[in-house]
């Protein structure tokens, strides 16, 4: 089919797309309610001049519509060896994460063998069995009951995947039965079965909620034709009560590429969309037909591009999702991600409700602060966090260079990395808490290589990657310690925080000048640290005498605290303690080491909270040099705890008290 290509004189040309869409529309097989409207639809086509804006518009949204994977699904590879082999194979480490993931594919798994069962519900005893013996024969579970109280009494202490039930008996009938398995089950679908039909019965029993309604006498074929529909449909909607997963850490983790190693495992299609700075709700859902220009929304265009409905389907940043006048795309991602809800998902454009309740969504984000309260309650999150050198080291061996040989053509001639070449490159090049940019270094230095190989006529493809020849390929280095070498000072500390990039090293600066008792703040601080703030300037003015500081020294002063990278927010409690050591620095005249690095949370009383995101701190001390790294005491259990890496070459101290890290930052006075 083509779109566009009509004009007035083709009239036999029209009238044969009009069939042609006829006949996709029951080639289709489209759910009752979508055939009806395409069928509606196209009887407007009908009558509508094809000279007429309207005709392309109407003649290229049906097209559209039937062009959609209504009935088409792969079918799901549940088998959890290969699953493991599979995600141990593209990753290394992520040992919570890929525990996870095969929790999460082994209740899909055991959900989809589980036996279909079917409870009979009818007061003629003939009837029950002749039922119970043809389904039983399909290889379904079959229970059966004489009226609606004891197929409720089944219902309540076991669960049923259908009831098919007949409408005249005596005690409960069959709709009172429909209405309380709806509230007490309403996972299990019920088919009204009656000699007694009537329009006006079948439509009231479908406005209740029935799946469907046979006038008896039920023939065979019927009968087993609509419990195979409904078992179907329900395998592939079983999983919605499953959680969405929600893949959580710093850019380069590895969260996109295990969401497609899921996909493979399961034998899905995989699509990714990234919501960064999606604002407006119609690039989600669409915009309606009858403006100029409408289109459909990402989420259908994706899975039509794809051919099918149940893809992995990975909403990428979902933090990062905007809003403004033009509506809130986040939530349409709560009508998306809501197993209740996205059965009948209505793309504007569409206009038809489409069921996207097999689709396994999977959402990532770098933090989860910005994240609404509601949409937060729908994501089982699942953390992915940074890696130490060594990690590092290994993954780029064994995971990022040989694909990037492969990449490069370069994999034949097997040119190898020097161990120190690569370290070279994770400090001097990249200051990440993923691999993301290690890779991208990797993959420059793996372009130099190739050109070389062929301008040396292969002569020098087979080299092996030393520290000296970095520079030449990667350019002068990029990232220098901010710790070794640089001078202690006054004022100025040390400090480390939790960002959505992963853990930071910040510096606090401070300084005083005559003026009338202002704090100023500056770099981008948010309303958390502004208070950290505030709360250590009043502990200094409060203990200032056993601080060694002249308790006046508010004075007539102002005070500027400024933490550097003005453009990057910053919030948290954590800086707290940084803050408090800077200004004592600043009013007593001690330097402050620069190689020791404070985080935690400080009281009014001087006391040091715990903190979060020690890993991705203590990580991010060793990549910037830092020797010295003072906690919180009441860290201590949790640091003692992790891998002895993170923790590697790092003197960490930990502490309660104000007064006890005082002698561990400052130096002696210069004076
Ligand atoms: P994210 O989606 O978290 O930003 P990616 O999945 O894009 O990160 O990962 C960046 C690169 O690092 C990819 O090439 C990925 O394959 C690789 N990678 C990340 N984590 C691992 C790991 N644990 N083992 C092997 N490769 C990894």
């Amino acid at each position: 089919m083509v779109f566009f290509r009509r004009n007035q004189e083709e009239v036999p040309e029209i009238l044969q797309d009009l069939d042609e869409i006829r006949q996709g529309i029951e080639k289709a097989k489209l759910p009752e309610s979508v055939a009806k409207a395409a069928h509606r639809e196209l009887e407007k086509l009908e009558k509508t001049d094809p000279s007429a804006a309207e005709y392309g518009l109407g003649l290229n949204y049906l097209e559209y519509l039937i062009s959609l994977p209504w009935n088409h699904f792969t079918e799901d590879n549940l088998d959890l060896e290969r699953a493991q082999a599979l995600l141990d194979s593209r990753h290394y480490g992520l040992k919570m994460v890929k525990e996870r993931i095969l929790d999460y594919l082994a209740v899909r798994k055991l959900c989809s063998t589980q036996n279909f069962q079917v409870l009979v519900v009818d007061d003629e005893s003939v009837a029950r069995t002749n039922l119970k013996y043809i389904l039983e024969k399909e290889g379904y579970l079959v229970d059966t009951a004489e009226n609606g109280v004891e197929a409720l009494e089944k219902l309540r202490s076991r669960e049923f995947d259908l009831i098919l039930t007949d409408l005249k008996m005596a005690n409960m009938d069959g709709m009172q039965l429909l209405e309380t398995v709806k509230d007490i089950a309403p996972f299990t679908k019920t088919v009204i079965l009656t000699g007694y039909a009537s329009v006006d019965t079948a439509v009231n029993a479908m406005r209740k909620g029935a799946a469907h309604f046979l006038a008896k006498p039920v023939k065979i074929e019927e009968i087993r034709g609509l419990v195979r529909g409904i078992q179907e449909k329900k395998k592939h909607i079983q999983h919605t009560r499953d959680p969405i997963l929600c893949f959580t850490g710093p850019p380069g983790t590895g969260k996109t590429s295990v969401g497609k190693a899921i996909a493979e495992a399961l034998g899905r299609k995989f699509v990714m969309l990234s919501l960064a700075g999606m604002r407006d709700e119609a690039e989600l859902r669409g915009h309606r037909k009858t403006y100029v220009g409408a289109m459909p929304g990402r989420i259908i265009d994706e899975i039509r591009r794809l051919g099918v409905r149940n893809p992995l389907f990975m909403l990428d940043e979902i933090d990062k999702i905007g809003q403004d006048f033009r509506g809130d795309p986040a939530s349409v991602l709560l009508e998306i991600l809501d197993p209740e809800q996205n059965s009948r998902f209505l793309d504007y454009y569409l206009d038809v409700p489409f069921d996207l309740s097999s689709v396994i969504f999977i959402a990532t984000a770098n933090g989860l602060e910005t994240l609404q309260g509601p949409l937060l309650d729908r994501l089982e999150v699942i953390p992915f966090e940074g890696y130490t050198e060594k990690e590092k080291l290994f993954i780029a061996h064994k995971h990022l260079i040989p694909r990037q040989l492969k990449n490069h053509g370069l994999n034949r001639y097997s040119p190898k990395f020097q161990d120190e070449a690569i370290i070279k490159i994770i400090r001097d090049y990249t200051r990440e808490a993923g691999l993301r940019n290690l890779e991208r270094e990797i993959a420059t230095v793996c372009r130099k290589l190739a050109r070389n190989c062929l301008e040396s006529k292969g002569d020098s493809c087979s080299v092996e990657v030393r520290p000296s020849m970095l520079e030449g390929f990667l350019g002068p280095r990029k990232y220098f310690s901010e710790v070794t070498g640089a001078k202690d000072r006054g004022g100025v500390a040390t400090g480390l925080v939790w960002t959505n990039f992963g853990g930071e090293i910040i510096f606090v600066e401070s300084t005083i000048m005559r003026g009338s008792q202002q704090l100023i703040l500056t770099g981008s601080l948010g309303s958390i640290l502004q208070e950290s703030a505030q709360t250590a300037l009043s502990y200094i003015r409060t203990k200032a005498e056993e601080l060694g500081i002249d308790p006046d020294f508010y004075d007539n002063k102002d005070i500027h605290i400024h933490i550097p990278a003005g453009a990057i927010p910053k919030d948290g409690p954590s800086a707290g303690l940084t803050i408090a050591m800077a200004l004592i620095s600043l009013l007593t005249g001690r330097p402050a080491r620069r190689s020791v690095a404070t985080t935690g949370e400080l009281s009014l009383s001087g006391r040091i909270l715990p903190v979060s995101g020690l890993r991705e701190k203590l990580l991010a001390a060793q990549r910037a040099g830092v020797k010295t790294v003072i906690l919180p005491g009441k860290n201590q259990s949790e640091v003692q705890n992790m891998e002895s890496d993170i923790r590697g070459g790092l003197d960490v101290v930990f502490a309660s008290e104000l007064p006890e890290v005082i002698d561990q930052v400052l130096l002696p006075s210069n004076d």
